[in-house]
This record gives C-alpha cells, sequence and structure tokens, in this order.
C-alpha cells in the first residue's frame, strides 16, 4: 500500500486524503492548525461560482462535476456520522441581473440550469421581506449551499472512522527531497517519510519548503458577517454587486464578503463592517441590530481564478492541490477526485492541463 502525506486540513486537503484513502493509499493529513479552521470554515458556502459566466470555462467544469458529486456526498457524510452539512437548494437569486444582462444568455447555454426570470411581483413573493423594489431579478433555482463547519466536521468524523492517521498542530516545515525524489516531510514535531507528498495548503501552499512553484497562490482577505434573525425570513442566496447574502436554515444569515490583498492578515475592520451591514441592512431591514459576529478567512488567490492542481514539474512524487480562490468549497469534491485521477494514473475526469502548476510571470 502506497503511503502519502497530505499537508493542510482545509476542505481541499480533507476531501483529497478521503478519496485517496478509499482508492488504497495510507493517508496521513496533517494540519499547522486545528482541522477545517482557515478559509474553508470562513467561507460562505455556496455551491456555485458567485457569476459563474465571467470564470474560465475550465472553473465551470470543475463546479459542475462538483455540483453533481455533492447530494450523494452530503448525504453519505450525513449517513455515516449524524452530522447534517445542511446541504439545501435554496437558489440563487440575482438582484443585479434582468433579461439583458450577462446571466440570463449564460442561462440559457446551461443544459442543467433551471432559472427563471421574475417580474417585481414574482420577485416580492420570492422574498418578501426585500426592501428593495427592482422590476426584475434572475433566479437560479437549483443551486445550493452547504453549511461550511459542518462540512469540515462530517468529513473529519469520516476520515477518523477511516484508517487515516489525522495530525493537527502538526506544521510541514520542509518537503523532503533526495535526486528529485520525495522522501516525506519535516514537521516541528520530527519527520515523516512517505513516497508521495500532497500540498493543500491552501494560502500558504506556495510558501518557502512546501510548493515553491506554486507562489502564484497568495491570500486574499474576505470578511464576513453573521446575523440571527427568525428561520425562514430569507429564503434564497441572494446576490447583488459581487456582494451575497445567505440564509442558513436555522436563521442564521451570513453577508459577504470583501476582497483585499493584505498578506496572511485575519484582522477584522470597521470599515468592512459598515459596507457589509449597510448592503444587508438596506436590502433587509429585518437585519438591523442583528449581528452575531464577525470574521475574516485568507483565501488561497490566483491571479486568473484557476486553481492549481497536479504534479510538481521536476520533484516525482510532489503534487499540489490549493489556489482554489473564491469558488474552493464548490470546487473540492471535483479537484479531489481529479488529484486522485493524477497521482493513482487513472483516467482524469477532466482535462488537467489547465490547472497545472504555472510560474509566476516576472513583472
Ligand atoms: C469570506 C469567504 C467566503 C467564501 N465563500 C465561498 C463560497 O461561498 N463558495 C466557495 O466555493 N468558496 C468560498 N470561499 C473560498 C473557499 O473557502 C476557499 O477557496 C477554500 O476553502 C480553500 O480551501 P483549502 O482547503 O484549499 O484552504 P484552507 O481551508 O485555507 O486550508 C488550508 C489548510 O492548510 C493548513 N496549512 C497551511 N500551511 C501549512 C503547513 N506548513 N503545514 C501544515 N498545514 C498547513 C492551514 O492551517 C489550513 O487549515 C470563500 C472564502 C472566504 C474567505
Amino acid at each position: 500500500m502506497d503511503k502519502i502525506i497530505v499537508v493542510g486540513a482545509g476542505i481541499s486537503g480533507l476531501l483529497s486524503a478521503l478519496e485517496l484513502s478509499e482508492a488504497g493509499y495510507e493517508v496521513s493529513i496533517l494540519d499547522q492548525s486545528d482541522f477545517g479552521r482557515e478559509s474553508s470554515w470562513a467561507g460562505g458556502g455556496i455551491i456555485s461560482p458567485l457569476y459563474p459566466w465571467e470564470y474560465p470555462e475550465a472553473i465551470n467544469q470543475l463546479a459542475a462535476l462538483s455540483q453533481h458529486y455533492y447530494p450523494t456526498l452530503v448525504k453519505r457524510l450525513y449517513e455515516a456520522t449524524d452530522i447534517d452539512p445542511e446541504y439545501r437548494e435554496s437558489g440563487m437569486l440575482f438582484l443585479d441581473q434582468d433579461e439583458d444582462g450577462p446571466g440570463y444568455r449564460w442561462a440559457q447555454t446551461q443544459a442543467q440550469l433551471r432559472y427563471q426570470l421574475l417580474d417585481g411581483a414574482a420577485l416580492h413573493a420570492a422574498e418578501p421581506g426585500l426592501k428593495t423594489a427592482l422590476p426584475h431579478a434572475l433566479l437560479f433555482e437549483n443551486r445550493a449551499q452547504v453549511r461550511n463547519p459542518r462540512l469540515l466536521k462530517a468529513v473529519i468524523q469520516v476520515l477518523k472512522n477511516k484508517n487515516v492517521k489525522l495530525l493537527s498542530r502538526s506544521s510541514v516545515e520542509q518537503v523532503l527531497v533526495r535526486h528529485n525524489e520525495v522522501r516525506g516531510v519535516k514537521t516541528n514535531q520530527g519527520e515523516i517519510l512517505a513516497p508521495h507528498v500532497l500540498i493543500c495548503a491552501g494560502a500558504w501552499s506556495g510558501q518557502s519548503g512546501l510548493f515553491e512553484q506554486a507562489k502564484t497562490i497568495y491570500p486574499v482577505q474576505g470578511q464576513m458577517l453573521l446575523y440571527r434573525i427568525a428561520a425562514n425570513t430569507l429564503r434564497h442566496v441572494i446576490l447583488d454587486q459581487g456582494r451575497y447574502i445567505i440564509p442558513r436554515a436555522d436563521g442564521r444569515v451570513l453577508v459577504g464578503s470583501t476582497m483585499e490583498p493584505r498578506g496572511f492578515d485575519k484582522q477584522i475592520t470597521q470599515q468592512a463592517f459598515k459596507a457589509l451591514n449597510e448592503f444587508a441592512c438596506s436590502h433587509f431591514p429585518v437585519l438591523e441590530n442583528q449581528l452575531e459576529t464577525h470574521w475574516a478567512g485568507l483565501r488561497p488567490a490566483t491571479d486568473d481564478h484557476l486553481p492549481v492542481i497536479g504534479p510538481h514539474p521536476s520533484i516525482h512524487g510532489l503534487y499540489i492541490n490549493a489556489g482554489h480562490f473564491r469558488n474552493g468549497v464548490v470546487m473540492a469534491p471535483a479537484s479531489a477526485r481529479l488529484i486522485l485521477n493524477i497521482i493513482a494514473k487513472q483516467p482524469t475526469i477532466l482535462d488537467p492541463t489547465a490547472f497545472a502548476p504555472r510560474l509566476k510571470k516576472q513583472n
């Protein structure tokens, strides 16, 4: 049985570990912190790129495959762990799209998408608490969301029940390489040997000692507000001008997000609070003074928005699955399957060339 070390226990690392373990690999997964506490915890859990028509086709292909895998995955996780990841087809309602917009044109080309152009009355019926009066809005009916902390908890539980070694608070300082072959990793707890290492360290993946080829990946901070109101007051994931409102089943409502390259800084700011709170309350006055908490996460960004998935160009046994930027939760199941295909030399679920590790352009 081949040994593999997965570095990073966000959604990318956890689902990769699950795929690899089910394919027969002896998997150890390490995180420098507690499992599932970084970007994957902080995110909104919308199971779609926010404005899919603005993204490269390769992203929509990975997203579409994941959208296909998600219902089975969450059902399986729920049955195995009794933790409900709260996967719900709550739909995506675009307040900034009408019949002349790119969203409506894109929707007409999507065979699997159920969509509707709503007039003002239908919009009011769909979201009675919405204060903003609009002549039109675009609804993607069969788009889903998931509750990130619960999804992560469920995957971690499943891995614990399998023969996977989970090592939290183990920081990988260096991938060990001899004659261009991976030997394992050096951690703050000592060395672990294995012929394969998969880097899933999110925004940290290109750091020195990990997968330096992936210096193209850098952190972009996103802040999020969480409100609590009566359940079912809001019904859909709502998007407007790049911001979104996500109602959870228990009445919690997430509002996001900002996009700021501030290095590895997770400090929240009053400025972001003001902007997001004004956005949310101007659409839904019911949210006023109902704030529960406010946090920031670090998206693993790339300039072209494409994740980096594949083998190291010259070090045998070193792989990466990272850099999913704003779409890491939606793309995670298909990315994990793709990296398994690559490592195990199986036929790939899609053409992997768009995601191959790429060098940062010199300015
Ligand atoms: C505010 C916000 C909203 C978002 N909303 C959505 C959304 O609605 N839908 C969507 O699809 N995506 C969304 N995203 C993006 C998504 O959350 C990320 O793309 C995704 O979580 C990245 O997952 P990951 O596992 O690659 O990274 P992470 O979750 O960041 O995990 C990386 C892990 O690697 C560990 N690590 C780093 N260095 C080391 C080391 N040297 N040794 C050991 N461990 C290490 C870290 O501790 C961390 O746990 C959002 C992100 C943010 C911040």
